[in-house]
This record gives structure tokens, sequence and C-alpha cells, in this order.
């Protein structure tokens, strides 16, 4: 899943723990990131911009949010919480490694949206790093014997849905690599070459570089506006 994407549900999930609704499709908080031109910026910390609710109340919904600099945010959110205790409490592990994770509903997978090398969580235990989906399988189901791999059967790597996991081979890794076309996988899909694609390369290097209006583009290439906020904030089209 693209890390876009993944955003979005992390927010989605927080707004739900907090117990503050969330109204907003996908398109439509990309939408919001997109005109606020700071999609490149988003995080947290100095300089960076995050989305928040107008005034800090009601929903999240398209009308009620903006863009803005995370440190006004938190500073904001400091003074009018100065009474408000968030103790830090001792988690137990699968509680800890579950509060960075978001559930995909249509899939199952859990996804891990904390720190990951090559796509696969990464999070230390009992003072050794480890990957998250080999702690979540020694967690629920339990030791991993010497010479074996957690393998995925959903084929995401950073989901450590127990119920997605099962011990493995280097070996049988590789074959179940192959069997399900992931070494051959998005080569084909990509650009260009994908069945649905209207453009071709030198279109998105030609939109990408022009500095005619968004509407103009539009006529020019035959594809809507969002295609085209999308392939200048390359969020499609990222190989190019
Ligand atoms: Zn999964």
């Amino acid at each position: 899943m693209q890390p876009i994407k993944l955003a979005y549900y992390r927010q989605r999930d927080t707004a739900k723990k907090r117990g503050v609704s969330f109204d907003m499709s996908y398109e439509d908080w990309l939408d919001v990131w997109v005109s606020s031109g700071h999609l490149n910026k988003r995080g947290r910390g100095k300089g960076k911009y995050c989305m928040m609710r107008l005034n800090d109340k009601g929903a999240y919904t398209k009308n009620n949010v903006t863009i803005g600099l995370f440190e006004d945010n938190t500073r904001e959110s400091k003074s009018r919480n100065s009474t408000r205790n968030y103790p830090k409490t001792t988690l137990p592990p699968l509680e800890r490694l579950y509060e960075k994770v978001v559930k995909i509903t249509e899939t199952g997978c859990h996804i891990w949206v904390g720190n990951a090398v090559c796509g696969y969580g990464q999070t230390s235990y009992l003072g050794k790093r480890i990957g998250t989906h080999r702690l979540s399988y020694l967690l629920v189901k339990g030791e991993i014997p010497d010479g074996k791999i957690v393998c995925h059967s959903c084929d995401v790597p950073s989901c450590l849905n127990p119920e997605h996991l099962f011990l493995g081979t280097p070996k049988t890794n590789a074959e179940d690599k192959v069997s399900k076309g992931r070494q051959i996988k998005n080569t084909w899909t990509k650009g260009e070459n994908h069945p649905s694609a209207k453009l071709t390369i030198d279109d998105v290097l030609r939109i990408r570089k022009s500095t005619s209006s968004y509407a103009e583009l539009c006529v020019q290439f035959g594809v809507n506006k969002s295609s085209i906020s999308k392939i200048k904030n390359h969020l499609v089209w990222k190989n190019i």
C-alpha cells in the first residue's frame, strides 16, 4: 500500500481512538492536502504541516479542516489542554506493538505504520531489534525455530496479522514468491504499460515541467484535474 494512503488510515484511526468522528474519504483527504500545496511537507516537527480541525472542534470533514504548521497546532492544543493528562502506561508487548497498527477491513491486514526497512516493520523487544511481523508471530503463535522465517500469506511485508503469518524457510519463501507472481508483479502494471494509461512517459514529463494552469493541462492531455495534480505531486508515475 502507498505510504500516503497509510497516512490517511492512520489519521482516521487516531481520530476514532480520540472519539472524534472522521467523515472524509481518502479522495477528499488527499484533495485537501494537494490543494494546500504542502503535501510534500506533511509530517510532525518543525517546518512540517499537518491537518487540523477548525478551532479544534467538530468532526473531520472536508469543510472543517485546514492544513497548518505542526508547531502551531501543538502549541495551541497544549495551551487548550494544559490540564489534560496523558498518563504513560506500560502496556503489554502485544498491545504496545498494536499502537502503531492500522487495521484494513477490506483485506484483514494489520499494517504497521511505524519504523520500517524495505517495507518490513522494525521495533525492539527485550532490548533487541526485531521485525514486527516476527514479533507478532512470537507473541501470538509462539517460538520461531532456528532456520525458520516468518512468511506472509497476504504478501504484504508490513502486515502483522498473526492469521496472515506462517513459518517457512528462505527456500519455500522464494518458491512462494514465484508462485504468487510477486517477482514479476509491478513490472507491467506501472506507467504507460498500465492497461488504462492514457499518458506516455513523455506526457508526464511535459506535465511536470509545464507552467500552464491545471485546466489548460486537462484539455491538452485529456485527463482530469485530479490526475494532473497527482502527477505534479509525484503521487502517481513515481518511477519517473
Ligand atoms: Zn496481511
